[in-house]
């Protein structure tokens, strides 16, 4: 019996629903797999944190997670935060910091049942999630960016050999387990330093697994190929920016934002966190769609099993994908996929 301590943060908008629905899954699968417990403590982030102990981010949440295995955690309405105030810093972007949680793993799957444009889509984005165009926020200065005067602008970006190199290790260990095919995309054509060092480190790691077929293409041409042929990619690998951008075009692909899980990943801490915001226009209406953060909960228990040698958690994370498909399937979908908001209960065992 192996139990795992999650630290659970709700987060804003439609946060405290996704999660409280990702937990109920969590805690159902533990009680259809053997050897495996779950132990969920809370943690306050964002809005209603900043309400209750004065911080977006407070220490108690740090220190907690701190003793967890793994983290899940909701989404936060960020750019309604206070920049200005020390207090209101952005929970997400500190956390991935705070924890070097230096990979941001985001796939897309088309799931059958799910009404989409394409039919065989299976692609993960591993975007790089503690330096480009994000760098200093929260550590130094509140944002990246800099006004000389009040008419310009600076936006700054930190590409890394170090950061580059040990994302592009995740995306190639991940592709080892699917099509072994890796994808670079860059725009070394305009940002030829940052880019290029980025090119070049992730062609270095891939030099290493002689199996695996690499390519790469300029962020501009690769949205186009994702477009017209998406069924062709496997794993993408990109910068910060690059990969937000790209992960909810791929999301597009399959239904949306509501179907696309992420998992936040360092070498000895893991948050699972799903690819959209906070999405406030629907926000307590009870319609929100809980299948990305439950998704991202699957990988969370997939990633815990692999590096802990432990069977009973890439079960649980099987059984909860298998949920999600037949729940597809039976035609059970929010009103963001065109179905009608009506919970049920499915046994999957
Ligand atoms: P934030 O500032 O927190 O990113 P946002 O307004 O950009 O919030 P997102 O959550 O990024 O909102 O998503 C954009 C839109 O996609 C939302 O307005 C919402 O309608 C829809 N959406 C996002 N996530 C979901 C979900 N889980 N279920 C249903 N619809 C969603
Ligand atoms: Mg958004």
């Amino acid at each position: 019996m192996r139990t795992y301590q999650i630290g659970v943060m709700e987060g804003d908008g439609i946060g405290p629903e996704i999660v409280g629905e990702t937990v109920k899954v969590l805690k159902a699968v533990q009680q259809s797999v053997d050897g495996l417990e779950i132990e969920f403590k809370y943690y306050p982030v964002g809005l209603s944190s900043f309400q209750s102990n004065g911080a977006t981010l407070p220490e108690e949440t740090v220190e907690g997670l701190k003793e967890c295995d793994a983290g899940l955690l909701g989404p936060l309405t960020t750019h309604i935060y206070d920049t200005g105030n020390p207090n209101m810093i952005n929970p997400s972007g500190a956390l991935r910091k705070g924890f070097d949680l230096y990979a941001n793993i985001r796939p897309t799957k088309t799931y059958e049942g799910v009404k989409t444009k394409f039919s065989d889509v299976d692609l993960v984005v591993v975007r790089e999630n503690t330096e480009g165009m994000y760098a200093d926020r929260n550590m130094h200065f509140n944002t990246g960016e800099f006004m000389p005067d009040p008419d310009t602008v600076l936006s700054f970006r930190v590409v890394t050999r170090k950061g580059s190199e040990r994302l592009a290790r995740v995306g190639f260990e991940l592709a080892q387990g699917r099509k072994k095919k890796v994808t670079i995309v860059h725009k070394m054509n305009v940002l030829r330093k940052g880019c290029g060092l980025f090119y070049d480190s992730s062609l270095k790691v891939g030099k290493k697994y002689s199996d695996t077929v690499i390519d790469d293409y300029h962020i501009d041409a690769f949205a186009m190929h994702l477009i017209q042929r998406p069924e062709d990619f496997d794993v993408v690998v990109t910068t910060n920016m690059f990969g937000d951008i790209l992960s909810d075009q791929a999301a597009g692909l399959v239904g949306g934002l509501g179907l696309a899980p992420g998992l936040n990943l360092g070498d000895s801490f893991l948050i699972a966190q799903a690819t959209h915001g906070s999405a406030p226009d629907i926000a307590g209406r009870n319609i929100a769609n809980p299948v990305a953060e439950i998704l991202s909960a699957k990988m969370m228990l997939e990633w815990l099993g692999y590096r802990n040698g432990h069977q009973s958690a890439v079960h649980a994370a099987s059984l909860i994908e298998r949920a999600v498909e037949e729940a597809f399937k039976q035609k059970m979908m929010t009103t963001d996929l065109g179905g009608i908001c009506q919970r049920q209960n499915l046994v999957i065992s």
